[in-house]
């Protein structure tokens, strides 16, 4: 069950990185060959087990039992978290990932339904716009010379991580617009920590 390409490697140990470009945000993982046996063995066996049931983890969202498992279901009688106890405040946010995958399980399978044209009692599908987009090189071709540069990039918003790419292909140095680059006001995410990932991903 493991990854053929570790198994032809001689390595005891095998490590991967997830990136999250926009979020600047950056997981790193490392396992050995034993860890990851143990894991993957310990999954197969509580998977075959008749006795163990299903518990929701942060990958509900992905799968196909979300508007039937009974770990989504429970979560009625589950919703008796004291908020105040720094342990039970993690349980519960974990238990929102579970309840928010049905939430949008049961969403999906109502568009489904009156997107089929059958009725559903208080409900109708209403179609939003899709987002506008145009070729930026082609806009200040046909417009540029009638409008203006100024005004032309008046209407224009720069991708910055595109322009630094673009930037460091052909310069070493610093992009010499960086002091004149603004931040907005950072915003604050609830992300999971490495240690409540692998938690979460545990053998059910
Ligand atoms: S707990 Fe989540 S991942 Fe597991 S079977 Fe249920 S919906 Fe799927």
């Amino acid at each position: 069950m493991l990854c053929p390409l570790w198994k032809r490697s001689s390595g005891t140990s095998c490590g991967g990185h997830e990136l999250y470009v926009d979020a600047q945000y950056h997981r790193y993982y490392k396992i050995t060959l034993e860890e990851a046996k143990a894991s993957v063995e310990g999954i197969i066996q509580r998977h075959t087990d008749p006795k163990v049931g299903p518990v929701s983890c942060t990958y509900c969202k992905w799968c196909r039992h979300t508007l039937t498992c009974s770990a989504l279901l429970d979560f009625d009688k589950d919703m008796k978290y004291d908020l105040n106890k720094p342990e039970e405040l993690a349980a519960a946010l974990l238990k929102t990932k579970g309840i928010r995958a049905w939430c949008d399980a049961v969403e999906k399978a109502a568009k489904e339904h009156l997107g089929d044209g059958k009725p559903l009692d208080g409900w109708r599908l209403q179609t939003r716009k899709g987002r506008e987009s145009l070729d930026a090189t082609e806009a200040w071709r046909k417009l540029g010379q009638r409008i203006g540069t100024d005004r032309f990039f008046s209407a224009c918003t720069l991708n910055l991580n595109k322009l630094r790419e673009v930037w460091e292909k052909d310069y070493t140095e610093d992009l010499p617009v960086e002091n004149l680059i603004t931040r907005a006001k950072d915003s604050i995410a609830l992300v999971e920590s490495k240690e409540n990932e692998s938690k979460s991903n545990e053998p059910k």
